[in-house]
């Protein structure tokens, strides 16, 4: 069986939602592929919604994006200064 490394390049995307005014956001999916990402923030898009696809560094464990601490780490790392608040999706919606 061929073994994969984990270490280079993974092509694996997260979606997230910014409010650059307030300076919040929270995540929305990740691991996923860049076709999936750009589907995703899309749609969010469409519903009028601050979606953004962040790369990811490395493949993330966790199963809930809204519980996952390399998300956050992965955003913390792109974007300058780094959102300080985060908030659950739904706050999003109007
Ligand atoms: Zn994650």
């Amino acid at each position: 069986m061929r073994q994969t490394n984990e270490n280079t390049s993974v092509n694996l995307k997260l979606v997230m939602l910014f409010d650059w005014r307030k300076h919040v956001y929270c995540i929305c999916s990740h691991n996923l592929s860049p076709e999936d990402a750009s589907a995703e923030v899309n749609e969010l898009r469409r519903d009028g919604l601050p979606a953004f696809s962040v790369d990811q560094r490395s493949r993330h464990l966790q199963d809930d994006a809204e519980e996952c601490e390399v998300c956050r780490a992965d955003v913390q790392q792109c974007v300058n200064p780094p959102p300080a608040l985060e908030r659950r999706r739904r706050e999003f919606r109007r």
